[in-house]
């Protein structure tokens, strides 16, 4: 994982508040970074941190993806599948049901999977962003899946 990483945000609707707030109060950390959001998350994340770029040090770099239900947690999986992903941001609404509560939890079983920092709440989400881990040159251990892809079939 090299120092300057990418970093998926994702906010269900109840919870983009929270997640908008979060960023805000991280941009100086948040800025450092690459940023790849689901679509209407990633626009508001966008808006707020773009709000006083002029004074920033760094650019905002944000990849807007669709948006989660209609394709934008799928695409982030893909990435997560890739290792395109250092981390996940991804505060979920434990209230509501989401109408892709499907693509939800594929999302969240890739980032276990691939053995991605995940982050479902702001108090987790702090401990990321300023873990010293997060600066360096962190490297996840990712399970080799050799003796399943290579399991023998009954024909
Ligand atoms: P959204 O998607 O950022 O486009 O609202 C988030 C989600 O996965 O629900």
């Amino acid at each position: 994982m090299k120092r300057k990483k990418t970093i998926a945000l994702v906010a269900h609707d109840n919870m983009k508040p929270d997640l908008v707030e979060w960023a805000d109060w991280n941009r100086e950390a948040l800025l450092c970074h690459n940023l790849v959001c689901t679509g209407t998350t990633g626009k508001m994340v966008a808006d707020v941190l773009e709000g006083r770029n002029g004074q920033d040090r760094y650019r905002l770099d944000i990849r807007l993806l669709k948006s989660g239900p209609l394709g934008g947690d799928q695409q982030l999986g893909a990435m997560i599948a890739e290792k395109r992903v250092d981390a996940l941001i991804f505060f979920w609404d434990p209230m509501e049901a989401q109408p892709h509560d499907v693509d939800v939890k594929a999302l969240l079983r890739l980032a276990t999977l691939y053995n991605v920092p995940t982050a479902i709440n702001r108090s987790s989400a702090d401990f990321i962003i300023s873990s010293p881990l997060f600066d360096g040159d962190y490297e996840p251990a990712v399970k080799e899946y050799k003796s399943y892809v290579e399991r023998t079939l009954k024909k």
